[in-house]
């Protein structure tokens, strides 16, 4: 079978002998493309000391040669079924630390200790967002990370002002930490396949001082209300938020539209506000 061709690392599937179904609803699209596999692992470059912690390791694409790499790695799996044929292929491969729960629940700034983590995943899709919205509300705690996401997504999140795909999602990755798309990996290179193309990303969290943002909750608010109304002018979707005379202050024309300003106007204007 072509699972068990050479140079392709023993998955926790193979452990166990048997095929078990993947689950749509938790995302589950396994890679299998050793390529895809040692490009990620490249781009990771572990380190000695370096802390990787895993979101979704299903049945260790990319656990297993992490493992061999580095020989330690803590690894957040949701999916119960997949706990104890992945404890069982880890074995053989280092000390894989797996922690049973929904990552949105996870606390990073509590898994590193006094270090910095470095989280990497190829992420179940119907929870990119959420899950990059709560790395960044962590992101202190986090030295870098290595997504596989939608490739969409990647475009939106790497976008520029002016560009039809840059949004909130832009403007809030963009504001906490420097987006580098790495590159693409086409559906075939997963078992199942996803209908839609997908991309690896790195995301460094900027160091807090230089962000420039004095009230996070306020920015993501200025943020959320610009691109919520994204085709009226910026006077009008931020009413009740911004005022003319703020949008003045920060050198902006109340008839601009949000997606022609750029991070920094934003951190400017949202800095305007006085703080609830
Ligand atoms: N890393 C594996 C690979 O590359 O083959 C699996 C990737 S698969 C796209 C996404 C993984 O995330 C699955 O193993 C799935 O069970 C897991 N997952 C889904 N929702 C999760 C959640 N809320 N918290 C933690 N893991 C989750």
């Amino acid at each position: 079978s072509p699972r068990h061709a050479p140079g392709r690392h023993r998955t926790a599937q193979d452990a166990e002998g048997f095929r078990r179904d993947a689950k749509k609803h938790l995302g589950q699209n396994f890679l299998q493309d050793p390529g895809v596999i040692a490009k990620i692992v490249l781009a990771i470059d572990p380190q000695p000391g370096d802390r990787i912690v895993e979101i979704g390791p299903g049945q260790g694409a990319l656990t297993l040669p992490l493992l061999d790499r580095h020989g330690a790695l803590a690894a957040i799996e949701f999916d119960r079924d997949l706990l104890v044929p992945l404890a069982a292929a880890a074995r053989s491969h280092g000390t894989l630390t797996l922690l049973n729960a929904n990552v949105l629940d996870v606390d990073f700034s509590a898994l590193g200790g006094d270090a910095q983590i470095r989280l990497v995943g190829n992420l179940p899709y119907n929870l990119s967002s959420p899950i990059l919205f709560h790395a960044l509300d962590h992101a202190a705690a986090i030295r870098d990370m290595h997504f596989m996401l939608q490739k969409e997504v990647v475009e939106r999140m790497a976008a520029a002002p002016g560009s039809k795909v840059y949004g909130r999602l832009s403007v809030m990755l963009q504001a906490y930490c420097a987006v580098t798309p790495l590159f693409n990996v086409p559906p075939g290179a997963f078992r199942p396949a996803p209908k839609v193309d997908s991309a690896v990303v790195r995301l460094v969290p900027r160091v807090a001082a230089d962000i420039g943002i004095d009230d996070p909750a306020g920015f993501a608010q200025v943020v959320r209300a610009a691109f919520g109304q994204r085709r009226k002018t910026l006077r009008n979707a931020l009413s009740g938020v911004a005022d003319g005379a703020m949008l003045e202050a920060a050198g902006l024309r109340a008839d601009a539209r949000a997606e022609q300003l750029s991070v920094a106007d934003f951190i400017r204007l949202a800095n305007l506000r006085t703080p609830a």
